[in-house]
């Protein structure tokens, strides 16, 4: 057999999750100059884009545009979608490895991280990921129900996540008509309660996790003021100092934007949006019915570790905010995939710069990698995971000039083809997801909206007459 990535025998790549890191890893394969290349992008859901698709607000459409892009590198010679395949229940990675000479785990991060205080498992606390899912029309979460009956409603966490939840939940229904949110998140939105929702942060406002635009948005909500608190938005002499010596200054200005709210005065719309630093949650009370009815939360102040950070330490001031529905947002987190090692205290994939590692040996696992969230934890936005694709895709590219891949037994493309259309007949191509996206624009299109989300796996199935 002739030399892998030629015409004769290309190089052939699985990659697993066909989210923004598995289209930036696709995109980095075509581009090599003088290599054949074949990349088959699997995804468990019929649709691709991951958290573009199902992550980013729906109020935030113009994020979503990247999905251009993923189009432009799924039309290159050499590319195939399997979407509705699932590694681990429809093929495992060792089948997987008798047809490619390289597999890629791009599959983000799917969990959260637990909250562990008393009262955590009351009904009425969300992880903040299942709301996100649900609103967006993820097939898994279509199902899930939130109390929108209440009036109060606490978020834990202030990175970008927490403010696209408090955001959706302050939205108008004209406001969410004017979006792709899921037709039932919309109705149930519509008829929604929520009067007050608690965005809280644990430490102050110079190490606030969210971004400068999305505070400002707070600023700018059709239907709801915001407001925080003068005491918790004056820096400390420790965040002052810090602050100072960085002359960070985007960072000075999205506490400008924080301490100006601090003068608001309520001017009559009916949502109020508080939010709230230097603040924990200790514990959740529940009522009769084992359901969230208060929250009690500590006073912190800041300290400076010997590393130089600064971190919350908690006074003996308490307050107990009366909330009946609570979202945690203190980030997702990595579920381990079947077949593949996992660093269970990171909730990452076993690896290292993204070669994936043998636990036993600690030697890289020939030709296994990894990109993106489930290669370095949930951070940054999703340009961020460009470069991280890219350089997992050049240590393959180094392993392949190395002879160091997997030689698989049959590097087949028909082959895999006839053996996934025998285990999950109704998988989806690319073309398959390119009439569903059109039928999808269409029936937004006759609403006025943005697009009109199929969210049951069985209804993008009938609507292609699959
Ligand atoms: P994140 O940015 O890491 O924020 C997590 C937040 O949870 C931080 O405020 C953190 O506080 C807090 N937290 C962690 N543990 C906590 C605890 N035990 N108690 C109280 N608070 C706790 O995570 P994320 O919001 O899930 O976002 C994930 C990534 O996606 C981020 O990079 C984000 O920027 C990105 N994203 C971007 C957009 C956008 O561009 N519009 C939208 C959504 C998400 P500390 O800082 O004190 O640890």
């Amino acid at each position: 057999m002739s030399e892998v990535g030629t015409v004769e025998n290309p190089l052939r790549v699985a990659i697993i999750g066909a989210g923004p890191s598995g289209f930036y890893a696709t995109e980095h394969l075509f581009k090599q100059k003088g290599l054949t290349i074949e990349v088959d992008l699997y995804d468990r859901l019929p649709t691709p884009f991951g958290l573009v698709r199902n992550g980013v607000a729906p109020d935030h459409q113009k994020i979503k545009s990247v999905t251009a892009v993923f189009d432009r590198t799924a039309k290159k010679p050499g590319f195939r979608f399997f979407g509705n395949v699932e590694l681990g229940k429809d093929i495992t990675v060792e089948e997987m490895r008798q047809y490619y000479h390289a597999l890629i785990y791009t599959t983000g991060a799917q969990t959260d991280r637990p909250m562990n205080i008393p009262g955590a498992d009351l009904e009425g606390h969300h992880p903040a990921t299942e709301f996100v899912a649900w609103y967006n029309g993820h097939p898994d979460f279509r199902d899930y129900q939130f109390d929108l009956s209440q009036e109060r409603v606490a978020v834990v966490g202030i990175g970008n996540v927490a403010m696209d939840v408090a955001r959706i939940l302050c939205r108008t229904p004209e406001e969410l008509k004017q979006t792709d949110i899921a037709d039932y998140a919309l109705d149930a939105l519509s008829k929604s309660n929520v009067k007050e929702v608690y965005v809280l942060g644990r430490r102050g406002p110079a190490q606030a996790a969210f971004t400068t635009p999305e505070i400002k948005e707070f600023g700018e909500m059709e239907d709801a003021d915001v407001f925080t608190i003068p005491e918790e938005v004056e820096l400390d002499p420790l965040s002052e100092a810090s602050l100072s010596e960085s002359a960070d200054r985007g960072t000075q200005r999205k506490v400008e934007i924080i301490q100006s709210y601090a003068s608001n005065q309520p001017t009559g719309k009916s949502r109020k949006l508080i939010v709230r630093f230097l603040v924990s949650p200790t514990e959740l009370f529940g009522d009769e019915n084992g359901r969230v009815k208060a929250m009690k939360i500590v006073h912190n102040e800041l300290y400076k570790t010997d590393a130089g950070s600064l971190r919350p330490k908690a006074t003996d001031k308490t307050e107990v905010l009366d909330v009946g529905l609570v979202f945690r947002s203190i980030g997702y987190r990595g579920v381990p995939l079947p077949g593949v090692p996992f660093n269970d205290s990171w909730g990452v994939i076993l690896n290292e710069d993204g070669r994936v590692i043998n636990p036993d040996t600690k030697q890289p696992v020939p030709g296994e990698y990894t990109a993106g969230w489930i290669k370095r934890g949930p951070s940054g936005v999703i340009g961020t995971n460009k470069p991280d694709a890219v350089a997992s895709v050049d240590l393959l590219l180094t392993d392949l000039r190395d002879g160091n891949l997997i030689a698989p037994t049959t590097p087949d493309a028909a082959a895999i083809a006839a053996l996934i259309a025998a285990r999950q007949p109704h998988y989806f191509t690319y073309a398959d997801w390119q009439k569903l996206d059109e039928l999808e624009l269409a029936n937004g299109a006759a609403q006025g909206r943005p697009r009109l989300k199929f969210t049951s796996v069985a209804a993008m199935i009938a609507a292609l007459g699959k």
